[in-house]
């Protein structure tokens, strides 16, 4: 096991397989165009497999398939089945807007995916259509239907905004039960590609909890052991159990053990921080499994990353980029980066 400056492990990798998305949420691609990733730098699934197993031999036991809409990548399956035979991978996940599940979920499961996370912000089709600019709202709960058929561990996300869906957190509670999900609010956060972010548009974890206590009567905190773990869990009364990622009201980067692998290779160890480190260029170039864990074992250590928790002391808080330095480095992106 690795640590960095602040005594926090390397444990979960989340990897980003295409920078691509077939959905428009108002909240990470808002805009008409985007500068996307050359295709030759995309790695190939030999190559992911390979760093996913470097980052495995120095601790990592949580990885997590995401994008971009991961299930855009041409025959996530296989690269599914590659990783699931690493026996150090403990937790191997997939956070997906769910439109192509229903046609993946059984493949996915055969070839050995543990979780999956679908994220759904609203139950009205027209809203989604306002919010993700996506008329297929039915594919998604087709797709949430597939993945309970196929047998996976299900959870849903939610990203609450004010004005647009905080009417809505007791029906997605009464959704995720219905369907055996596990729910996780999140608060707006001001990454990269929330160009449209406004501190009045967060919903704060104290009020989603007041929401909730007001319709459901006293809410029990929930120590779950995993300190790492983002979303902090509640439960209601009746026993059922929800979860509310406080990313922009009150961080957790003094646990965070996580890091980003984007598709074409640059290693990020936070959402938000400015530069990665490049990891395809020694790949590509012949760098040994040494060499390669050398470079991911001194850059780690070096980790002292608290972005949330320094934008926290920003004055007069405003999105992260505008749309300028955006284009002008496509990893600046939530979509690129693999929220
Ligand atoms: N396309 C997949 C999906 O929709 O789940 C995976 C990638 S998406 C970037 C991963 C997660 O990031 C989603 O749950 C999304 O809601 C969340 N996300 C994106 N932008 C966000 C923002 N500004 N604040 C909070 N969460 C955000």
């Amino acid at each position: 096991m690795i640590i960095d400056r602040l005594d926090r492990p390397l444990g979960s990798l989340r990897v980003s397989v295409t920078d691509r998305c077939n959905m428009r949420c108002r909240y990470c691609m808002p805009e008409a165009e985007y500068v996307w990733l050359p295709k030759q730098s995309i790695l190939t699934f030999e190559e992911l497999a390979r760093l996913v197993g470097i980052f495995t031999s120095l601790g990592v036991e949580k990885i997590r398939l995401t994008g971009g809409e991961p299930l855009l990548r041409h025959d996530l399956p296989t690269l599914t089945g590659m990783l699931a035979r690493n026996p150090r991978i403990r937790d191997l996940a997939l956070t997906t807007n769910g439109l192509l599940l229903s046609r993946q979920a059984d493949a996915l499961k055969q070839a050995g995916l543990g979780r999956v996370t679908v994220s759904l912000d609203t139950l009205r089709p027209d809203r989604m259509r306002e919010l993700a600019r996506t008329d297929r709202h039915a594919d998604v709960l087709a797709g949430i239907a597939a993945a309970r058929a196929a047998g996976f561990r299900l959870k849903l996300n939610t990203v609450v905004i004010r004005g647009v869906n905080e009417d809505e957190l007791v029906d997605l509670i009464e959704f995720a039960r219905a369907h055996d999900a596990e729910i996780r609010f999140i608060e707006y956060m001001d990454v990269g590609g929330a160009t449209g972010w406004s501190a009045e548009q967060v919903v704060s974890q104290r009020e989603i909890l007041a929401v909730l206590t007001a319709r459901y009567g006293p809410i029990t905190p929930l120590t779950t052991g995993d300190v790492s773990a983002p979303a902090e869990r509640y439960r209601l009364p009746d026993g059922s159990t929800f979860g509310i990622v406080a990313s922009t009201t009150a961080p957790f980067c003094r646990s965070c053990d996580r890091s980003r692998l984007t598709a074409d290779g640059t290693w990020f160890l936070c959402l938000y921080a400015e530069r990665g480190t490049d990891l395809r260029e020694p790949l590509r170039n012949g760098a040994t499994d040494q060499e390669l864990t050398d470079l991911i074992t001194s850059t780690w250590r070096g980790r002292s990353d608290r972005g949330a928790e320094e934008r926290l002391g920003v004055a007069n808080r405003a999105p992260l980029y505008a749309i300028d330095g955006l284009r002008a480095d496509p990893h600046r992106e939530m979509h690129t980066r693999g929220g």
